[in-house]
């Protein structure tokens, strides 16, 4: 699995960063995101699903 974020979508509201600061952070620039580690492994491939889920741009999306 692997984490694609949409830089042109994505709205710097930093929900993604809250839910794991371990797979998110954002551009000390524009805020938007910065993906970390985009092959998350173990317990957190259910915080990069949540993730997905909760970003307010759809900036987010896993692929298989
Ligand atoms: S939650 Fe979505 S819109 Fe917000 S910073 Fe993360 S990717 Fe961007």
């Amino acid at each position: 699995m692997k984490i694609i974020a949409d830089t042109g979508t994505c709205v710097g509201a930093g929900q993604c960063v809250l839910t794991e600061p371990e797979l998110f952070d954002q551009s000390e620039d524009d805020g938007t995101v910065i993906v970390l580690n985009d092959t998350p492994e173990g317990e957190l491939v259910e915080k990069a699903h949540e993730a997905v889920n909760l970003c307010p741009s759809q900036a987010l999306s896993l692929q298989e």
